[in-house]
């Protein structure tokens, strides 16, 4: 057994308040920009608090530049089923010349992709629209409490220093769920999808190419064949809105006793920056050898960070699941809807579990109770809520309602709700499902209702 690190005691210290807001969002991915967008427009004082120097979350910081869950196949028509927020942002995103046309995925649903330059300026306007105040550049570290139940202020690191940033009600949008756990929320982290390194290349021949996301794999069993190996089966290769830029997805990152990487472990997500990387080189190097229109491409983007599907998921007052995404799910206190399937990114590995196609409505509703997290005994906290990939759900249940569409719905509502808690002086537990509901459908939101 290793021996126990020592430590060091740091002397205490007084913490300048860097400022006062009503509502206090932590991550600038889909579900952080729709939560802080959303309590914006009520006219609530935001702050929006992020690590990085630009919004987006994943889809920009791990160059995932696609939105999944936007859509779903309703009895054998694909529609999109995720407005509210994520309209307002896909339409800006759409004015700036970045926004590709919605394309098939497996024959069954949609996605659609989009520039990543054009989502961090589109995300910004968005958010300075409705007058959020944004902090970038600011890792969260820690909170303060003013008892087990209340928290009183985010704790920060900035190139000004340390800073505690106070706040009535807190959403913890970070993803990772540091925020819930640093309150005392319980988690789970055991069960993690299997992160990826994502690249875009440039130049590529689009005539020649055609459909590679069907030829690419052929070829990869023809190479394993002959003695080559992948990291994992399938690849996902696409278009982007200028046609001879291409993102690749096929890389997955493990451990060497072949884990997930485990994005909230330091040393673990520095060396699967590495690994990523040079899996993203060699996949290249197969592309541009084996595989016709890519011969004379580049690549033109690693991106800021490796691709982290799930860490931490928070435990709340309700976990979503695999029965209940296959089964198109039914919550009285439903927020709106996820129509992703289960896309599990097992070793070596993408295996996908739908709901009955075209025999469903093909989406699920997510209850507000997901984004309502406990502590150990079961009990909430008076104002925390948590939205997106780390809210309340099982391993197989993450695996479809992480993708962004669900992410801006869980936002959206989490924001919401940050209001209405404020508005009615109530815990963000103690919300009437039904205000919440009739504000987000006021909103343009779906809430999967008839
Ligand atoms: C490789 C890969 C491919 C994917 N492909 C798709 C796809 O095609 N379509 C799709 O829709 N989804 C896809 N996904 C999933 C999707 O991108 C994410 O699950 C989604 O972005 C989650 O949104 P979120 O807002 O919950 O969290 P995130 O997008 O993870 O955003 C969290 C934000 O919080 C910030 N943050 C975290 N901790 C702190 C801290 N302590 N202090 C300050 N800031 C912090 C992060 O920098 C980040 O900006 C993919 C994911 C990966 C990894």
């Amino acid at each position: 057994m290793a021996a126990p690190l020592p430590f060091v005691t740091e002397p205490e210290r007084r913490t300048p308040v860097g400022g006062e807001y009503e509502v206090v969002v932590l991550g600038g991915g889909p579900a952080g920009i729709a939560a802080a967008a959303a309590a914006a427009a009520h006219g609530r004082k935001v702050l929006l608090v992020e690590r990085y120097g630009f919004l987006g979350g994943m889809g920009t910081a791990a160059g995932v530049t696609n939105f999944c869950g936007l859509h779903a196949n309703v009895f054998g028509e694909i529609k999109r089923v995720v407005h509210g927020v994520s309209g307002d942002l896909t339409a800006r995103i759409d004015r700036l010349g970045g926004l590709n046309e919605p394309h098939l995925v497996l024959g069954k649903t949609c996605a659609q992709a989009y520039d990543t330059a054009a989502y961090k300026c589109a995300a910004d306007d968005l958010l300075l629209s409705r007058g959020v105040d944004i902090l970038f550049h600011a890792l969260a570290v820690g909170i303060v409490k003013d008892n087990e139940r209340r928290l009183n202020a985010l704790l920060v690191e900035t190139k000004s220093g340390r800073m505690a940033m106070r706040g009535q009600v807190f959403i913890d949008c970070s993803g990772d769920g540091d925020l819930a756990a640093f309150a005392g929320a319980a988690f789970e982290k055991g069960d993690m999808l299997f992160p990826s390194m994502m690249f875009r290349l440039n130049q590529v021949d689009p005539e020649r190419a055609g459909e590679a996301w069907r030829t690419v794999p052929a070829l990869m069993q023809e190479a394993e064949k002959r003695g080559a190996s992948f990291p994992r089966k399938g690849a996902i290769l696409r278009p982007q809105k200028h046609t001879r830029e291409w993102r690749v997805n096929v890389t997955q990152v493990k451990t060497s006793d072949g884990r997930p990487v485990d994005g909230t472990d330091a040393r673990e997500f520095a060396r699967g920056e590495i690994e990523g990387r040079k899996q993203a080189l060699a996949f290249f190097d197969f592309l541009k050898r084996e595989a016709p229109g890519f011969a004379e491409a580049y690549i033109v983007d690693i991106p800021p960070q490796l691709g982290i599907r799930e860490t931490r998921r928070v435990t709340g007052q309700y976990r979503l699941t695999a029965e209940d995404v296959v089964g198109c799910a039914d919550f009285d206190d439903t927020v709106g809807v996820n129509g992703w399937p289960l896309e599990m990114h097992v070793a070596g590995d993408v295996v996908w579990r739908w709901p009955d196609i075209p025999g469903s409505r093909g989406y699920n509703h997510l209850p507000y109770r997901m984004l309502v997290p406990v502590d150990a005994n079961g009990e909430a906290f008076d104002n925390l809520l948590v939205a997106g990939r780390c809210a309340s759900m099982t391993h197989e249940g993450q695996s479809a309602a992480r993708v962004s569409g669900a992410c801006f719905v869980m936002g959206e509502a989490a924001g919401t709700a940050a209001h209405l808690s404020l508005a009615g002086n109530a815990r963000c537990p103690d919300i009437p499902a039904g205000t919440l509901q009739t504000a987000l459908e006021r909103g343009g939101v779906f809430l999967g209702r008839p």
